[in-house]
């Protein structure tokens, strides 16, 4: 492995782009914050699901598959949750079963790996529990009407990683002012639940009484502690999750654990925002393109090429023709592949002009522009077995250029006949050639074509394709 290039990354706690030193190449730890699994993720929440698992191919690339311990959780206790289930009149469970699975086919479609650890926090009640207990007992937590809140001023590196002051917190409209609160920056860690809302009771020692329920920023610091032991290599997540999202899980998790001077983890990354037009893609904008609606019509690599189009801390700007050019552009590399049919790739590595950028802070452009390149050079190759090798090396690391050619341009089947009722209808027309009913052969020729199939017989068998 010592020809690996160097990985470098933005490290948002120092506002650098660092070289990525792990505390032990053979065991590189990245954790993410994941979705709350109460709807469909929208194409920003993929976005950061894409870029995450852009660098998780990278680590295990260069530290080895077995070597990166990636977790992303699941959020499934929440106030929305709650507000979805009561709306619905669906069970709390049920909602958060269907989505989680919905969320982890959707991006499994988009060629998201799944991460080695998926938490979801109600497994780890007893763990975030045993977390409040040691902020109390260090002073660094108190009860308050029903409540147990985070006391920021008994922790002075606050604010290290957003570079807010803790004035400028107060004065902030992001805080929420409550009279059970000592400073109006102190954040909940637990809070009571309604006698219709899913709570456990909290430990005797903490002086409050009734059932409730853990602050969304403690589940992350409890899941961290439960799958990784002590700091984390690598903490990721969307910029909206800086603050105060992750600077609260920094406070919980060094006033709790023994992280010695780190700040939980020795890199934090944020993803920028995938935006529509000027505005944020968000739920409560209303403005939002869900990856499940858009999978009906393009293939989930389609989608993925278009999220990494741009680095991943750079905006990106949600468009159809973005949509529309990724497909073309994929579509050149899938007709080169086609052609190259016949030819058995060599195993190759992963071509250091596509390698070299990915491990440049994750610059996925500029990787792109070398795949093109590459997939140009096809043409003049001689050794048309290694072009061909290289060509899907660089596709693997990029997560694309996984299919048939001829799969892909069969397209996707858009609500019309599936890829099994058509092969049905050929397998149908091929017995009724040999059995000499002409007319029904013609029959399903027509019945295809009237759905946009169009089909091409030739010595080899049957092709077909959407049109
Ligand atoms: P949420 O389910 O809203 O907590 O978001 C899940 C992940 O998606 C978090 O890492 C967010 O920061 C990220 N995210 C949310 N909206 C966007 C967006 N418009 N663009 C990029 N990332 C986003
Ligand atoms: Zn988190």
């Amino acid at each position: 492995m010592t020809d690996q290039p160097s990985l470098f990354l933005h490290n948002s706690f120092s506002g650098h782009k660092e070289k990525f030193v792990p505390q032990n190449p053979n065991r590189v730890t990245l954790y993410v914050c994941g979705p709350t699994v109460y709807s469909y993720a929208h194409i920003g929440n993929a976005r950061a699901a894409v870029a995450f698992d852009q660098l998780y191919r990278v680590l295990r690339e260069l530290y080895g598959k077995n070597h990166v311990l990636y977790a992303r959780n699941f959020t499934d206790i929440d106030d929305k949750i709650i507000a979805a289930a009561k709306e619905s009149g669906e069970d709390i469970s049920a909602i958060t079963d269907k989505f989680t699975k919905i969320y982890q086919q959707d991006m499994g479609a988009l060629g998201v790996l799944a991460p080695d650890l998926e938490p979801a926090a109600t497994e780890h009640i007893q763990h975030m529990q045993d977390l409040i207990s040691r902020l109390m007992t260090k002073g660094h937590a108190y009860a308050g009407e029903g409540h147990i809140l985070f006391d920021i001023s008994t922790y002075a590196d606050y604010g290290r990683l957003s570079k807010i002051s803790q004035d400028e917190m107060i004065a902030g409209a992001r805080v929420e002012i409550a009279p059970y609160k000592k400073n109006a920056a102190d954040f909940v860690l637990w809070k009571p639940s309604k006698e219709d809302e899913p709570g456990w009771d909290a430990p005797e020692d903490w002086g409050i009484k009734g059932r409730g329920r853990p602050g969304w920023h403690l589940e992350c610091s409890a899941m961290i502690e439960a799958a990784f032991d002590g700091p984390i290599d690598i903490h990721g997540g969307g910029q909206d999750l800086r603050f105060p999202h992750h600077e609260n899980e920094i406070a919980q998790s060094c006033c709790a654990g023994d992280l010695g001077d780190v700040p939980l983890a020795r890199y934090w990354l944020h993803n920028g925002f995938l935006t529509m037009g000027d505005d944020k893609m968000s739920k409560s904008l209303g403005n939002i393109v869900l990856p499940h609606d858009l999978l009906n019509d393009w293939d989930g690599e389609v989608i993925r090429w278009a999220l990494l189009s741009a680095q991943y801390r750079q905006p990106l700007v949600w468009t159809q023709s973005l949509l529309q050019q990724s497909k073309k552009q994929l579509d050149r590399f899938y007709r080169v592949l086609q052609d190259l049919a016949d030819v058995t790739a060599a195993n190759m590595p992963i071509p250091s002009s596509v390698l070299a950028p990915l491990c440049d802070d994750l610059n996925s452009p500029e990787a792109m522009a070398a795949m093109h390149a590459l997939r140009d050079g096809v043409a003049k190759a001689t050794d048309r077995a290694a072009a061909k090798g290289e060509l899907l090396a660089a596709g693997a690391i990029l997560g694309v250029l996984q299919q048939d050619p001829e799969q892909w341009f069969r397209g996707k089947a858009a609500g019309g006949l599936s890829d099994s009722e058509i092969e049905a209808l050929l397998a149908e027309r091929i017995a009724a050639k040999s059995a000499k009913n002409y007319a029904r052969a013609d029959e399903i020729r027509d019945i295809l074509a009237a759905q946009g199939i169009m089909i091409e017989d030739s010595k080899t068998g049957t092709k077909w394709r959407r049109g």
